[in-house]
């Protein structure tokens, strides 16, 4: 499955099936061959252009956190499938593939990290994973750390990458937003720093329920940020939308997000951000 390039351009389009097994990956924006381990060194990021790669979990986790400091939380749940659900395919079918492709048991990793010093609680959607859909482990394993970062007093990182709810698990899926919504309100309670980090795309259930409720909200340049498709909100609402709807930029100016970082800035913002909303602003 192809990802879409936004409106901005800046993210590339990508092959994900050929992405594991390439050695060289094509940007989309300007043609280039880059070879995949240079894209590691340049954080994704065409050398040539400067466009950005589609980051997966892992890759995410190494952009953004302190090397070597992810420690992965096992809560090892893997989806079942409540509805039997069939659409083109079985649900089952596409959960199958999506692990086999991304290694993951869902579409979110979870742990502990540090970022420029700061110990935080983690949580890395990841697009591949049947769009990032949230469903009910995806939901559980966003509700237990946040429980640990209440429980640590660590600050509580989402870096969303997300379509929306999973329609495969149809009301289970939607009874997610409930329950991380819940348990988003122990950080408030605890006194403990919620940031959201919204990437392309931040988009549906995800952003509405959890993403939405940060206390600082950071967007990476290029971001897509809204709630349902642009094409969906035109022919339901019978009008134009306006130039730009729904980028990272324009989320900014409407009070969506507080900033609007770019991903070589992303790693060190995050730690001055940290730094700022912890005690004594500095890093242990
Ligand atoms: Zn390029």
């Amino acid at each position: 499955m192809p990802i879409r390039r936004d409106d901005r351009g800046r993210y590339v389009e990508v092959e994900l099936g050929r992405v594991e097994e390439s050695l060289w990956l094509r940007c989309t924006e300007c043609g280039e061959l880059v070879f995949r381990r240079k894209l590691r060194e340049t954080n994704h990021i065409c050398p040539r252009c400067g466009a950005y790669f589609f980051l997966t979990a892992q890759e995410r986790i190494a952009s953004l956190c302190d090397e070597g400091s992810f420690q992965p939380l096992t809560v090892g749940h893997s989806s079942s499938d409540p509805l039997g659900f069939v659409d083109r395919r079985p649900y089952e079918e596409r959960l199958a593939e999506a692990q086999s492709l991304t290694g993951l048991r869902d579409a979110v990793m979870v742990g502990r990290a540090r970022v420029s010093g700061h110990p935080v609680m983690l949580a890395v959607m990841d697009f591949r994973f049947i769009g990032g859909s949230m469903g009910w482990v995806v939901g559980e394993e966003i509700a237990t750390a946040i429980e640990g970062a209440a429980e640590g007093k660590n600050p509580f990182v989402l870096v969303v990458a997300s379509g929306g709810a999973r329609v495969q698990e149809g009301t289970v899926s939607l009874m997610q937003m409930a329950k991380t919504v819940a348990a988003r309100s122990l950080l408030a309670e605890a006194g403990i720093p919620f940031i959201a980090v919204l990437t392309y795309p931040s988009t549906g259930g995800m952003l509405a329920s959890v993403a939405s409720l940060a206390d600082v909200t950071v967007a990476e340049q290029g971001a897509m940020i809204g709630f349902a498709g642009p094409r969906v909100i035109e022919q339901t609402t019978g009008e134009r939308l306006p130039a730009g709807f729904q980028t990272a930029k324009f989320a900014l100016e409407h009070g969506i997000v507080d900033q609007v970082v770019t991903r070589e800035a992303l790693h060190d913002e995050l730690g001055r951000v940290l730094g700022v909303l912890t005690e004594g602003g500095h890093a242990e």
